[in-house]
């Protein structure tokens, strides 16, 4: 936990700083407070991987930060930080050094609503019990390593100095990146009952950057698992869709499935393996990695198109009903209705993003040839191309409808694929 012994080689790059960036910490400095890069871009930069974004943590509390940047403003309730923005809509994130509400004893740290600072987080029920480790509010200040110490994993607990142009480790990060493992700071089976989205972090961070999860945090992982239902639902979606934007949803999917974490973040989808068996799991995993391989031409695709890719294989499955009048069997828009609806009413789907995934969906079954619908229209709709890409990844999974999918392209209809599934008509 020692800084850098001045005379060991430069860790970092300085020209790959951002130059926006460094502005913001320079100005800091100049104002007397303590400023270093952290978390995510000291990570990536020692691992030799470009940052997606460079974040700043500092000694000033939020209102010093606005009152020091015009072009600032402070978000966030139960978590408050600054952006100050810059030419091109870049946004740099500061916030202010924090200590782990769990660790603190009264001497120490001032929470923000001392200072001010708005927390309109809803407490919850008060922390009945001391072994309640779940962290409900996050809003106490504190000093650089104690910022450090509430930080997920080591390799995210480091600072970069720019001033001494040297990495500052409270925290071990170091020897993890060297050694190219994921661990959490401190003791696993707290930091991870603390903070259960952290193991959704952990398998993000393992499949995209290629690290293995120290055996230790893994078991507390395991451990874990069972706590997920009390995050709030908001951020378990965020961190799902994290999985997937990042391109690495077939990998990650399994290490949940592994963990036996898929039944309470996707409901749905821990059914579908459930009644589907073997190949059912392969059909889905084929589908996430044509979305990964999608996902990794770097073309950009909302949250609906990412969500109704792989959701397919699954909407396609009419449920199981007893029932031997098909009158009373759900129809695949009911069932697709049905399954969008679970993930509105668990993981709190956003009802917009729930109705475009569900347009795009049943879209599928006009663009495969099963149903034919006034194809103008059809094609004129403004999600049409939405569900076109949807399609392409299908087609990309499956191997099946490339005849379909070229005619689309063409620009003509695709052959009808059955008599009996030709009916005309809306959903
Ligand atoms: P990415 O490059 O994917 O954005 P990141 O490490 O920057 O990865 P962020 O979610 O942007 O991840 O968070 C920034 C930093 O905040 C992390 O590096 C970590 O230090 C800290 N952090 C984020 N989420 C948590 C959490 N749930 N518990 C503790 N620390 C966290
Ligand atoms: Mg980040």
């Amino acid at each position: 936990s020692q800084p850098t012994p001045s005379g060991r080689p430069a860790e970092i790059d300085p020209d790959k700083l951002d130059p926006d960036a460094l502005k913001v910490i320079h100005r800091l400095l100049s104002h007397g407070h303590q400023a270093y890069f952290v978390g995510g871009c000291v990570r990536d930069l020692m691992l030799g991987r470009k940052p997606k974004d460079f974040d700043i943590a500092t000694s000033a509390h939020p209102g010093e930060v606005r009152a020091i940047f015009r072009n600032c403003r402070l978000i966030g309730r139960r978590f408050r930080l600054a952006h100050i923005y810059f030419k091109g809509g870049k946004i740099i994130e500061v916030s202010t050094f924090r200590a782990n509400p769990t660790e603190l004893d009264a001497s120490n740290g001032v929470t923000a609503a001392d200072t001010g600072a708005e927390n309109g987080e809803e407490e919850g029920s008060e922390t009945e019990e001391s072994q309640d480790l779940l962290i409900t509010h996050d809003n106490v200040f504190g000093t650089a390593e104690q910022d450090a110490r509430r930080r997920d994993f080591t390799m995210n607990g480091l600072f970069y100095d720019v001033a001494e142009g040297q990495v500052i480790d409270y925290v071990r990060g170091r020897r993890d990146i060297d050694e190219r493992y994921i661990r959490t700071i401190g003791d696993p089976e707290i930091r991870m009952r603390e903070d259960p989205v952290r193991i959704l972090r952990a398998v993000r961070f393992a499949a995209k950057l290629g690290l293995d999860i120290e055996s230790r945090t893994y078991a507390a992982m395991e451990g874990a698992v069972e706590d997920l239902p009390r995050c709030a639902p908001a951020r378990l979606l965020e961190e799902t869709f994290r999985l997937i934007r990042g391109g690495v949803a077939a990998p990650t999917l399994r290490l949940l499935a592994a963990l036996d974490a898929l039944k309470v973040l996707l409901p749905p989808v821990a059914a579908y393996f459930k009644e589907n068996g073997r190949r059912g799991r392969d059909t889905f995993y084929a589908f996430a990695e044509a979305l990964d391989r999608r996902v990794s031409t770097g073309e950009p695709l909302d949250d609906a198109i990412l969500l109704a890719a792989l959701l397919v294989p699954i909407a396609q499955t009419a449920p199981v009903v007893e029932s031997q009048d098909p009158a009373e069997r759900p129809s695949v828009a009911q069932s697709i209705e049905e399954l969008l609806a679970e993930f509105v009413q668990s993981a709190r789907l956003p009802r917009r993003i729930a109705e475009r995934c569900r347009l795009l969906l049943i879209a599928q079954r006009t663009l495969t040839g099963e149903r034919r619908r006034r194809t103008g229209a059809f094609r004129r709709h403004p999600l049409f191309n939405d569900a076109l890409i949807v399609f392409e990844i299908s087609v990309e999974a499956t191997g099946q409808h490339r005849e379909a999918l070229e005619a689309w392209k063409r620009g003509e209809l695709p052959p009808l694929k059955s008599a009996e599934s030709a009916t005309e008509g809306g959903e």
